[in-house]
């Protein structure tokens, strides 16, 4: 019999008139359900976050602090039962699996700790004769209620993302997980509900995507936290312009190879990177431009190194890549690659589709207005192309809609500066993968990868405002 896991409404437990069954990707078996919300119990969870609002911005830190340092504790002692969680619905090799909780620890321990450092500050204003004996107190005070709305990929850190930065402002949060992989979420609803937050201050609610557009809509919820493709959060962004909203989207990040570069380690990191989580990240690496002198030399390596990955059961400790989400998914991965190759692509490695798996896939020749160049591929695929100086590099690097981070492989600091002056992403990652990200960093995208930004700090001051009091007679 399948487990069905309750959601949680406004801090307990609750189910309602439906399910979503949750199936492994790498076999299909169904590995949990979810129970669904109805309207009325949705109601309820809005009502109660909303009625909640000053309480929770009134919440003194140590609470908020001691509630998120609970979950980190909590995360960490279930953190292989979590994993396990995280690879049945969402196929992602252990290995990944057990990354994405060990981030997702350190992002409520961080959380927990900028909550201790969150504080106002005083400004004086007697800078002028006209506000002499005056003093600026100012504070950050929370939007209201946040909707966090998480896609598949990293179904229980980029939740993390969003709850952990509300609570330790004083926001309470509705989450609503991707339909695919609802467990983990819901699981980290359980632990919330251990912790001392008041009732009201979450609720995770697997509701399907047309009553989630109801949400998105409800005026009791200032704040959308919306992670997940870009055709979803910009119509979100259309629909509640007035509203606070941050998109965390899409990408096709790039990485520069330089000559002066260690080309093994580029190669190793730039092999693993394109095919981590079968390439379903935001900042995987999809494009690879070369220095033309270190090309003929590099791409073995880079070929070599993509053929030594682990392929294969997600189970396996020693498993690099798994399936992709879903048949389907795959599927769009072999449409884009045959397209690629019909306008003239060479494919050096991979190309192969089983089921819900795509092989990891190297592609050199690659026309630019291939989609597997300029669309989100969101699959294992890398493609690989020579360059003639840095401006070209770096002008293919920008040829892009989306902007997540780009990679330059280089040992010289001029290089990296100019790199980082020129590239038009919100992060440059200076002898790695665009893949790289620490969860306490200014993380998001320029361009059509979406606007403002998570990280610890830089969500907390999304979803707040500056309120300023003004002492007179001092
Ligand atoms: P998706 O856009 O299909 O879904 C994301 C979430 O939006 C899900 O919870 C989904 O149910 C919900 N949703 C769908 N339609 C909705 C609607 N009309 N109203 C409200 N909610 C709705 O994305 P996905 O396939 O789950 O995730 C993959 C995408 O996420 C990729 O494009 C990837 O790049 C992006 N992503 C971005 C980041 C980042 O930090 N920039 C991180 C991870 C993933």
């Amino acid at each position: 019999m399948t487990q069905v896991s309750p959601f949680w409404l406004a801090g307990r437990p609750a189910t309602g008139d439906g399910e979503i069954v949750v199936t492994h990707p790498y076999d299909g078996r169904v590995v949990g359900a979810a129970s669904v919300p109805t309207q009325q119990q949705v109601e309820e969870a809005v009502a109660a976050a909303h009625a909640v609002r000053a309480q929770a911005a009134a919440l003194p830190l140590h609470v908020r602090a001691e509630a998120l340092a609970h979950v980190a504790r909590r995360l960490a002692e279930r953190a292989e039962e979590i994993a396990r969680l995280i690879t049945g619905e969402n196929g992602k090799p252990l290995l990944w699996a057990r990354g994405e909780v060990a981030r997702a620890v350190s992002t409520f321990r961080f959380a927990a700790e900028e909550t201790r450092r969150w504080s106002g500050h005083t400004q004086r204003l007697d800078t002028e004769p006209a506000a002499a004996g005056r003093l600026a107190y100012v504070t950050r005070v929370p939007h209201g209620p946040v909707l966090a709305i998480t896609p598949f990929n990293f179904p229980l850190n980029l939740t993390a993302h969003k709850v952990a930065p509300a609570i330790a402002v004083g926001a309470p949060v509705l989450v609503k997980p991707a339909p695919a992989t609802p467990l983990s979420a819901l699981l980290l609803g359980e632990i919330l509900a251990e912790t001392e937050l008041p009732e009201g201050m979450f609720s995770v609610l697997p509701v399907p995507n047309d009553r989630a557009s109801a949400l998105v809509e409800d005026p009791r919820l200032p704040v959308v936290s919306f992670t997940g493709s870009g055709p979803v959060g910009w119509a979100i962004k259309d629909r509640v312009p007035r509203k606070h909203v941050t998109l965390e989207l899409g990408g096709n990040a790039a990485a520069v190879v330089c000559a002066d570069a260690d080309l093994d380690h580029a190669a190793a990191r730039l092999g693993l990177f394109s095919n981590y989580q079968a390439g379903q990240s935001c900042i995987a690496v999809q494009r690879v431009y070369v220095a033309r002198e270190a090309y003929e030399e590099f791409v073995p390596r880079l070929v070599a190194a993509v053929e030594g990955l682990v392929t294969g059961d997600p189970w396996q400790d020693t498993t690099q890549v798994g399936p992709l989400i879903s048949v389907d998914a795959a599927e769009r991965v072999e449409t884009w690659v045959k397209e690629a190759v019909e306008g003239g692509a060479e494919v050096l490695t991979g190309g192969v589709r089983d089921g819900a798996a795509y092989a990891p896939t190297v592609l050199a020749g690659v026309p630019a207005d291939a989609r597997v160049s300029c669309e989100e591929v969101f699959g294992p695929v890398l493609i690989v192309q020579p360059f003639d100086g840095l401006d070209e590099a770096f002008e293919l690097v920008n040829a892009s809609r989306y902007g997540l981070q780009a990679g330059v492989f280089t040992r010289s600091l001029d290089v990296a500066f100019q790199a980082g002056r020129q590239l038009e992403v919100g992060g440059v990652v200076i002898g790695d993968v665009p893949s790289y990200r620490a969860d306490q960093m200014p993380y998001g995208g320029v361009k059509e990868s979406g606007v403002g930004r998570e990280g610890l700090r830089s969500a907390m001051e999304d979803f707040t405002y500056e309120k300023v009091m003004i002492l007179t007679g001092l």
